[in-house]
């Protein structure tokens, strides 16, 4: 045990105090996705658009509440993560979804940026909430990444609350399903082997993220998603390949959305924030330019959400749309859809 002379106790207390006015003031800001894509304004009505808003802003304001009374980034990252699966409206937990053999395969990553701890997962079929089986890989095992039964044996190991095929399903995934397939045998019937090898990638998208920032000055990522509609023969997208859909380092944190190949190719959360460290670049240059350039450049298209030490945010997309959410340092709550909504630069 530490001994304090007495005498030093009033000083003691004085820096703490002024310790303390100090983590007070500290800003702190969160942003939130879940998923980006063909979003059709006609296709989503008042009801359903009003719904999936509502669930954005319940994640977010969960997360925000942890910031604001001196929690981590990790548990405020982790607890929009979780409702955002638990939401049937977003590719990732209930309503992921569904594979070529028509089942849920889910994938998650966790990642803080000043000790640069991570946590993956992939192929888990049976746990609830993935982000909390990568989170458990990042505090509980020696390992970054795991996969398939190997994961899903941990996670029960873990007492992570166990789900059925019942839990994920939902009526609309299974439908965006079968058409899905019905038009991807159509490409092939038709002979239109490149268009059904390649799938137009915007139909089969969406994921859920939080990027945080905290009263310490720390950072931190979480990406959980089904992957894309139709994934055959163990496809891992980038959201569990750190440096690709998920990233965090210390001032720089980043959850992607979108064609994951192209994601991993481009090594995106990890180049968005190289670009702020090493080239001087802001938060929002790097983001676009690897969203807006990189990203198409090799064919694909998506988003990021990402925050930096300032707890300036950054949310650029080059998709039709993404659903996300921020609270800025500022305390600025938004929650949006397409560009107009909150004047994001595409
Ligand atoms: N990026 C994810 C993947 O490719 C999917 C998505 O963001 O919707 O698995």
């Amino acid at each position: 045990m530490i001994r304090i002379d007495p005498s030093l106790a009033p000083l003691l207390a004085l820096l703490l105090a002024a310790a303390g006015a100090v983590a007070q003031d500290a800003p702190i800001a969160i942003a939130i996705h879940g998923g980006a894509g063909t979003i059709d304004p006609d296709q989503l009505s008042p009801a359903r658009r009003a719904a999936i808003e509502a669930d954005l802003g319940a994640a977010l304001d969960a997360g925000h509440a942890v910031l604001a009374a001196g929690g981590s980034s990790l548990d405020a990252v982790t607890a929009a993560v979780v409702m955002l699966e638990d939401s049937p409206h977003f590719n990732a937990g209930r309503g992921a979804v569904f594979n070529a053999d028509g089942r849920n395969d889910l994938d998650a990553a966790v990642m803080t940026g000043h000790d640069r701890r991570a946590g993956a997962v992939a192929g888990l079929t049976r746990t609830r909430n993935p982000v909390l089986a990568a989170r458990a890989v990042m505090e509980h095992s020696p390992h970054v990444f795991l996969i398939g039964a190997g994961a899903e044996s941990f996670a029960r190991a873990r007492g992570l609350q166990r789900a059925g095929p019942a839990w994920f399903r939902t009526e609309a995934r299974w439908q965006q399903y079968l058409d899905a397939r019905e038009r991807e045998n159509e490409r092939r019937r038709a002979g239109d082997r490149q268009a059904a090898a390649s799938r137009r990638a915007a139909d089969y998208y969406g994921t859920v993220g939080a990027v945080a920032l905290d009263r310490h000055g720390h950072v931190a990522a979480a990406t959980s998603t089904g992957g894309m509609t139709l994934k055959r023969f163990g496809r891992v997208g980038d959201v569990p390949v750190l440096g690709a859909g998920t990233w965090a380092e210390d001032g720089c944190a980043v959850s992607a959305t979108g064609w994951g190949e192209m994601f991993i190719r481009a090594g995106a959360g990890h180049e968005i924030c190289a670009r702020v460290r090493l080239a001087g670049q802001g938060l929002a240059e790097a983001a676009h330019g690897v969203v807006a350039r990189d990203i198409p450049a090799l064919g694909g298209d998506g988003g990021v959400i990402a925050v930096d030490g300032a707890g300036n945010i950054a949310m650029p997309y080059s998709s039709a749309g993404m659903y996300r959410g921020r609270i800025d340092a500022d305390g600025r709550r938004v929650v949006a859809i397409w560009a107009e909504d909150d004047g994001t630069a595409r």
